[in-house]
């Protein structure tokens, strides 16, 4: 994963253009992505496709003719979506399209002007400072034209029609956490649910922030309707602990699935209610849509100092970090999947387990006793109205233990799914 961040951090991506494209392209190597455009101009509910915005080069030179800020430096020294520009003008002239952090004197801050017309560079507040009066040139070569909006969907259908979402944005250039972090963990997370079997359909998708999700929701209406449970991943690259944000309606089970995995595996953590800002849970959790989907983060973005700043670089995301955010959500969704209501079919008193081979612990790798709890616990909760995780909250016992009793007691009659016996 730190490897797919570093490959992708020089590129310069912005909500549309060949920077998205060559991102996408470079996940359709490792995943069977399907890349999309939209047209410039496209309506989108409240929104329209803005016009395609492609840049090759930028620079502010001194009157000695030096690039004294230089886009190929970093592709943060350009205001993304900036309109193309080259003239000679003195300092003064200059300073409104000069954006710094003269809290943060050493880094370049990221800067947007997607939706109003404008031009700028960003650099650090120390070198702003030791600009020297006279005529600059400056130079943007960008274009701004129509052209079209690029997004990656890939879906991997299950069992069900019913499917989960994990969406993350590729919009920004060259920062690693806010961004490729989500990016990379979403592709190693659909590469590993690909080789699995599967009751849910995944769907992934990696979109522009805002606009991506706008155009995606107003393209597929019917599909968000089969969405049962939904994830935006962004910055969880860092070392931070994680934090969740539970989606708008506060106790879905994608909200307490995370609860439970985050809170069983001794993950430090913190969990946080729904707001109506962030990243695309925004659009997903707007009240048209009102979709299940939380948001999976580390440090909380405008809560770090590196955000939005060059500091967001490839020392900031760590192989580690990466590696746990993982595992953390391949046991979010084995939970999802082992999350079904099971009838009892032997309910009227304890089912006789010797007779049947269940007084043991499995592979001598599970404490014993919480299995055979789990045993009990799965018998006795499941009437059809509890499901798995229901009976994790309730008894305290970890999920992957009630579902290895699950299994065990599906594969000797004594349980079944819920649906299986309605339809049976
Ligand atoms: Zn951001």
């Amino acid at each position: 994963m730190h490897q797919l961040i570093t490959d992708l951090y020089p590129i310069c991506r912005s909500i549309t253009g060949d920077g998205v494209r060559q991102t996408l392209a470079y996940l359709q190597r490792h995943l069977p992505l399907q890349i999309r455009e939209v047209p410039s101009g496209t309506p989108a509910f409240d929104w329209t496709v803005p016009q395609e915005w492609n840049i090759s080069d930028a620079w502010i030179k001194n009157s000695r003719g030096e690039r004294v800020v230089d886009f190929r430096q970093s592709n943060l020294h350009v205001l993304n979506y900036s309109t193309p520009i080259r003239r000679k003008l003195s300092l003064t002239e200059l300073r409104p399209h000069l954006f710094s952090l003269p809290e943060q004197p050493d880094r370049i801050p990221y800067r947007t002007s997607y939706y109003q017309a404008n031009w700028g560079f960003c650099l650090p507040h120390r070198q702003l400072l030791e600009l020297e009066e006279g005529e600059y040139e400056v130079c943007i070569d960008s274009t701004l034209e129509p052209g079209h909006l690029s997004y990656g969907e890939l879906f991997l259908p299950g069992a069900a029609d019913e499917e989960v979402l994990i969406s993350c944005h590729i919009c920004h250039p060259s920062l690693a956490n806010d961004n490729l972090s989500g990016i990379a963990v979403a592709a190693m997370l659909a590469q590993h649910l690909g080789q699995q079997e599967r009751r849910y359909g995944y769907r992934f998708l990696f979109i522009p922030g805002t606009i991506g999700a706008i155009v995606w929701l107003s393209r597929n209406q019917a599909t968000a309707q089969r969405i049962k449970h939904g994830l935006v991943l962004t910055c969880v690259g860092d070392p931070s602990p994680f934090t969740y944000k539970k989606s708008r309606r506060g106790n879905a089970t994608i909200d307490r699935a995370v609860a439970c995995v985050l809170g069983q595996g001794g993950y430090a953590h913190q969990l946080e209610e729904f707001t109506p800002y962030g990243y695309d849970e925004r659009q997903f959790c707007s009240p048209g849509f009102n979709l299940p989907v939380g948001c999976l983060m580390r440090a909380v973005h405008g809560r770090f100092a590196e955000y939005h700043t060059s500091a967001d670089n490839l020392a900031f995301v760590q192989p580690a970090a990466l590696t746990e955010t993982l595992k953390l959500l391949t046991e979010v969704c084995g939970l999802l999947e082992a999350d079904q209501r099971y009838v009892n079919t032997n309910p009227n008193c304890e089912p006789q387990l010797g007779k049947r081979g269940l007084y043991r612990p499995i592979g001598g790798q599970m404490d014993a006793k919480g299995y055979q709890m789990a045993l009990l616990w799965m018998l006795n909760m499941s009437d059809g109205e509890h499901s798995l995780l229901d009976i994790a909250e309730r008894s305290g016992l970890p999920w992957a233990t009630l579902a290895a009793a699950t299994t065990a007691l599906r594969e000797v009659g004594l349980l079944v799914p819920r649906e299986e016996e309605h339809s049976a």
